[in-house]
């Protein structure tokens, strides 16, 4: 290296560290962020480790995540709470401020979201990851059966998984189980699926003159059918039944009914699942474009079509062609977006052409499992995220080599979000 060439190496340098130094205490934007879930906990995290400079304050109402992944298996009874429970401390480490609050109102006019404490937070960038809400009124008796105790979703991981549970253990030998699936789409399609095995495997151990009763608003099971079916039939023999094209209309807790379009089912336990749409805050929020459910993202930088400066990712989403609801979606959106904010408050432009991945874990016994996997990619000629070609696929066959994988999955997606 010449003197010139060592010269201006120097002053690279020294102009670097100036940038840095001014930065020190300052801010290069305002990143709030609603809900700590896969989408909202990970794009917290994330933006923090791209950019320090930028400030997140991520809002969550509970004071735990409590993951929906692996819940099945508490239902099961093979696991516990604890199990399925992570602390959001771990968020602080890397300068995210964690309020334990609940959003209210979002004001993208002046960009300040008011918290159910009275306090409002400014923003440049707000990132909407709600999850989902239940859509009660689809089933009229609904939310009085389920105060009553008598119906249940266990479709949010917390307390109706632990209540769900008891129901089981309470139940007779050689009761009934209804599980009722709305329409898709709904979050993580192989989910309703995953249960029925958990519930059957505890069943069979338990209560083996008990049987469960899957009736589906879809045409046939949604995800993984034929390994679903393999393992209905080799590991739960005349256990389950599954009734396609059964879309649930209302409930009666007096006589413990599941009212269908086009017959009445009876249970001991009914664990029926409402039709989903974007969480309530999404509503406020102004970012749900679609049948009053989805909220339609520009796939590049998951801003909303709708609000500028308002990102919204997970769940909510309306979903791109084959593209689930899941956590390790929501995961991936998260990716995306805290790269695709860091360019922007930074004067960048984002990556043009992103990619995400899923991939869902099933335990049809409390040591065998199945997945299913996908690669999706921005295409500018479809001006859309496609599947792409080629990837992904399932299982060859259940497998207790895939029970490892599934519980590395979950502890590592954890800590990549949490930690
Ligand atoms: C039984 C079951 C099994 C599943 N299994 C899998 C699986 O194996 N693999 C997989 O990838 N996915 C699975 N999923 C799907 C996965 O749980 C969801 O797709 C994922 O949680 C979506 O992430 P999200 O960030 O959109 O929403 P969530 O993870 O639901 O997070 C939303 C958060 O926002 C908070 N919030 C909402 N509104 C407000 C507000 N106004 N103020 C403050 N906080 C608010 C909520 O409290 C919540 O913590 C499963 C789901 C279920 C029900």
């Amino acid at each position: 290296m010449n003197r010139r060439e060592l010269l201006k190496l120097a002053g690279a340098a020294a102009a670097l560290s100036t940038a840095g130094c001014a930065m020190t205490g300052g801010s290069r934007g305002r990143v709030v962020v609603v809900g700590g879930g896969f989408g909202g906990a990970t794009v917290a995290k994330y933006i923090r480790m791209w950019d320090p400079a930028i400030e997140v304050t991520l809002v969550e109402r509970n004071a735990e995540f409590i993951s929906c992944p692996t819940s099945n298996l508490v239902i099961g009874g093979h696991w516990t709470m604890d199990h399925i429970t992570r602390p959001y401390s771990g968020l602080a480490r890397h300068g995210v401020k964690v309020v334990r609050d609940e959003v209210t109102g979002i004001d993208a006019a002046k960009r300040t979201v008011t918290l159910a404490s009275g306090s409002r937070l400014p923003y440049d960038r707000l990132v909407v990851s709600p999850g989902v809400d239940f859509m009660f009124a689809e089933l009229p008796n609904y939310q009085n059966a389920m105060r009553a105790n008598k119906v249940l979703h266990a479709w949010k991981a917390g307390e109706q998984t632990v209540q769900l549970r008891r129901q089981l253990e309470a139940m007779r030998d050689g009761g009934v189980y209804v599980l009722s699936v709305p329409l898709a789409p709904y979050r993580c399609p192989p989910g309703p699926y995953e249960r029925a095995c958990q519930v059957a495997s505890y069943f069979k151990k338990a209560k083996p003159r008990s049987k469960i009763l899957i009736v589906d608003a879809n045409p046939d099971v949604t995800s993984k059918g034929p390994l679903f079916k393999r393992a209905w039939s080799e590991l739960y023999p005349g256990m389950i039944e599954f009734r396609g094209n059964a879309r649930a209309v209302d409930v009666d807790d007096r006589t413990m009914t599941v009212k269908l379009e086009v017959e009445d089912v009876k249970g001991d336990v009914l664990n029926v699942v409402p039709p989903h749409r974007a969480g309530d805050i999404a509503v406020k929020a102004g970012v749900v474009t679609h049948n009053n459910r989805w909220c339609a993202v520009d796939w590049r930088t998951m801003e909303s079509t709708a609000v500028p400066n308002v990102h919204v990712l997970g769940d909510a989403t309306l979903s791109a062609p084959m593209m689930p609801k899941s956590g390790h979606m929501a995961n991936n959106h998260g990716k995306v977006c805290a790269a695709a904010i860091v360019a922007l408050l930074n004067g960048r432009a984002p990556d043009p052409n992103p990619v995400m991945t899923n991939t869902c874990y099933s335990f049809v016994s409390d040591s065998e499992v199945i997945h299913v996997a996908s690669v999706h990619q921005w295409s500018d000629t479809d001006k859309a995220v496609v599947p792409v070609k080629g990837s992904g696929g399932v299982s060859a066959a259940r497998s207790h080599q895939e029970a490892v994988y599934a519980w590395s999955w979950a502890q590592n997606i954890w800590a990549d979000m949490l930690t």
